[in-house]
């Protein structure tokens, strides 16, 4: 430990924003990170210390709420998983992680899970986050890669096309580098980011995939079709072509309520720009059909010429901390290291050999996120879970459920840093490091893998994830490393050949190069910040055209629930609030959830600003406090989910290819209470 400040990033967003901090815990920002361009932080940046030295860690490991050693919580849980294991086998017990961990946490959680508890059963929070977009991507592309180019390319763009992300609110220093385009936001809200906009397209939630064919409707019948890109990098663009004949401008505008000289704009711009660029966010992925909404947006960008060209491209604007890493290791139901899917026999063999088991021995694909949430407790689903940097319990869809679900656990444990909402009703809790205690690789948005370095010590009592996993694997008879750079050499070994292969990417060279960018398959590679730039991923270098339909919302209003309901986030929380709603200065700015209505409805409803007001859904209800404001569509309202029982009212109706579940658009019921 040193006095000097160490360079390291962000807890928070997959910006991942560098910033230097003390032994002290005093944090700066820093200027040599090209995500933060030239050291801004956002307030949940400036203010992350303070968990390090709050009174609200966790310090103890906890057994039924009784404070324990570390021994006798591990034995415990070693026991009752062998236990549980005897009686319900491999699958009774199942694993949940996150997209926050690092990169060695995910790829010693999937590891873990796959040798040590032999089951098939883990998935991770971050499939309730990018999961659409990165199927889509890899439909498209062959590779997901969340951006596919540098941040910086953003600021040299004429246009950029914006679908469903609220970057102002989220992670604002992005903002910065949408400073030099001409700014177009599709989005039911007028939110901070559609403020900033040139132009602002304001669909009905549930229709973006309607409008994204709408838009590359026009482009084709105006003449806007990049025929040479298509002819020369694309396949699949005839059957495309075909499937739009029927969107024509007026039947969008119908179903979105963005009127068509709107969408012309937006096209024409894109079209004209010589640099162009098409982003997706959570608003455009979180539906029943967002891998399809995502792939029409893709759709666009390719009839459009941008994607693989310098300076211009489509991106999906990953949101967890480590969202993008996470995804690539190991911690998704269907996934080994290096992005290798598990069910491919060359994978299996390849991972197999590095974890020197038997590929025979590995399970098959699991259950996606909230299928094994769904599952859990139930006479076919696992018995016992173990979960760490999660709070299901407020960010899962339909949570009343999910909580229920955990109530009929035979064992639940929890790794945090808190006792968030989901650990307060574990069995066994572990106190565990967070980012400034602990050294690991994060990956952020642009697929730059960074370094953040151990610089405060924790506090006593409190353990890293890599050693939990390792005192827990020692009781099975299997030796384990806790030491971050010796699993990242393994995961270097275990991704090699891989689509995201780190085989090349070293601490040293991350710290000396400010971040390498994956693939880097040898150590002389120099790493690859625009993948796409000759070929795409696919077995013919093509990138895909895929036919997509739009349908209506999984639940669309009615008499009973008229009102569409949308969720999102504010900008002094993150995520489940776990621990940002524990932080003194986000908590005044931001110390409630609340519903915004449109003053219209308001009116109609007899409700005034700061009312209680009670709304319902199928799933469940709620009571919480009235914002009016006219940013919002008449038929919607909003409420940030970073708060316990929101969730409670969404409908976790998933995409059959992504198995995303449908956070953005449910049917709702508002009434004052008296
Ligand atoms: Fe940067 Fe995101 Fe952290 Fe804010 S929360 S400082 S935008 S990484």
């Amino acid at each position: 430990m040193t006095d000097l400040p160490v360079p390291s990033h962000c807890p928070y967003c997959a910006l991942q924003c560098g910033m230097a901090i003390t032994a002290e815990a005093v944090i700066s920002p820093r200027t040599d990170i090209p995500a933060n361009a030239g050291g801004a932080l956002c307030q949940k940046g400036w203010t992350a210390a303070e968990l390090l030295t709050g009174g609200a860690r966790l310090t103890t490991p906890l057994l039924h709420g009784r404070p324990v050693s570390w021994e006798t919580a591990l034995d415990h849980v070693a026991g009752r998983l062998s236990e549980i294991r005897a009686e319900h086998g491999p699958d009774g017990v199942a694993v949940f992680g996150g997209g926050g961990l690092t990169n060695e946490k995910a790829y010693q959680l999937g590891k873990f899970a796959r040798v040590v508890l032999g089951t098939s059963q883990i998935d991770y929070n971050g499939r309730f986050c990018m999961s659409s977009a990165a199927a889509a991507s890899s439909r498209a592309f062959g590779m997901d890669r969340g951006m596919p180019f540098p941040i910086t390319d953003l600021a040299e763009a004429d246009v950029v096309l914006l679908a469903g992300g609220n970057v102002a609110e989220t992670m604002p220093p992005f903002v910065r580098h949408l400073n030099g385009p001409r700014l177009i936001v599709v989005d039911p809200r007028r939110t901070a980011t559609a403020k900033l906009a040139w132009l602002h397209l304001q669909p009905t939630p549930g229709t973006d995939l309607a409008l994204a064919l709408g838009l590359l409707h026009l482009a084709i019948a105006d003449g806007l079709v990049d025929e040479e890109y298509v002819a020369a990098r694309t396949s699949g663009f005839d059957a495309v072509r075909t499937s739009l004949a029927a969107w024509w401008p007026e039947r969008v505008e119908r179903i979105t309520g963005v009127p068509v000289p709107r969408m012309r704009q937006a096209v024409r711009a894109l079209a004209s720009a010589g640099r162009g660029v098409v982003l997706t966010g959570r608003g455009a992925e979180q539906h029943a059909k967002g891998t399809d909404t995502v792939t029409a947006f893709i759709n666009l960008a390719l009839a459009l010429g941008l994607p693989g060209r310098e300076g211009s491209g489509y991106g999906c604007l990953t949101g967890q901390g480590n969202g993008q890493g996470g995804r690539e290791h190991g911690q998704k139901a269907d996934q080994l290291p290096g992005y290798r899917r598990i069910d491919d026999p060359a994978a299996r063999e390849h991972v197999a050999r590095v974890w020197g088991v038997s590929p025979e021995d590995l399970p098959g694909p699991g259950r996606s996120a909230y299928e094994l949430l769904d599952a859990l407790g139930t006479p076919e689903g696992p018995r016992a879970l173990l979960l760490f940097g999660s709070n299901p319990v407020v960010s899962a869809p339909r949570s009343g459920h999910v909580a229920d679900r955990l109530r009929g656990l035979d064992l639940l444990v929890v790794a945090d840093v808190v006792l968030s909402e989901t650990a307060a009703m574990a069995d066994v809790v572990f106190p565990v490091t967070q980012w400034a205690e602990e050294t690991g690789t994060m990956t952020n948005l642009e697929g730059r893998v960074l370094l953040r370095r151990q610089a405060v010590r924790p506090p006593d009592g409190v353990r890293g994830d890599l050693e939990l996993l390792q005192g827990l694997a020692k009781r099975f008879g299997h030796a384990f490393s806790a030491d971050p750079r010796e699993v990242f050499d393994e995961l270097r070994r275990a991704s090699a050949g891989g689509l995201a292969d780190y085989a090349g990417i070293t601490y040293d060279r991350i710290e000396r190069e400010k971040g390498v960018f994956w693939p880097c398959p040898s150590p002389d590679h120099p790493g690859t910040p625009r993948p796409f730039l000759d070929r795409f991923a696919t077995p013919d270098g093509r990138a895909r055209f895929v036919a997509v339909e739009h349908r209506p919302a999984v639940e669309e209003i009615d008499e009973d629930y008229p009102l569409y309901l949308t969720t999102g986030r504010v900008l002094a929380q993150y995520q489940s609030g776990a621990q940002t709603r524990r932080i003194a200065a986000l908590a005044e700015a931001a110390p409630e959830p609340f519903v915004e209505l449109h003053p219209d409805l308001a009116g109609e409803l007899e409700i005034g600003a700061g009312d209680l007001v009670r709304v319902s859904s199928r799933r469940g209800e709620g009571r919480w406090v009235a914002r009016i404001s006219d940013a919002i569509r008449r038929d919607t309202v909003f409420m940030p989910f970073h708060w316990e029982g929101v969730n409670r009212l969404t409908n976790p109706a998933l995409d059959p290819v992504s198995r995303m579940p449908e956070f953005k658009v449910c049917a709702v019921r508002v009434e004052r209470v008296a």
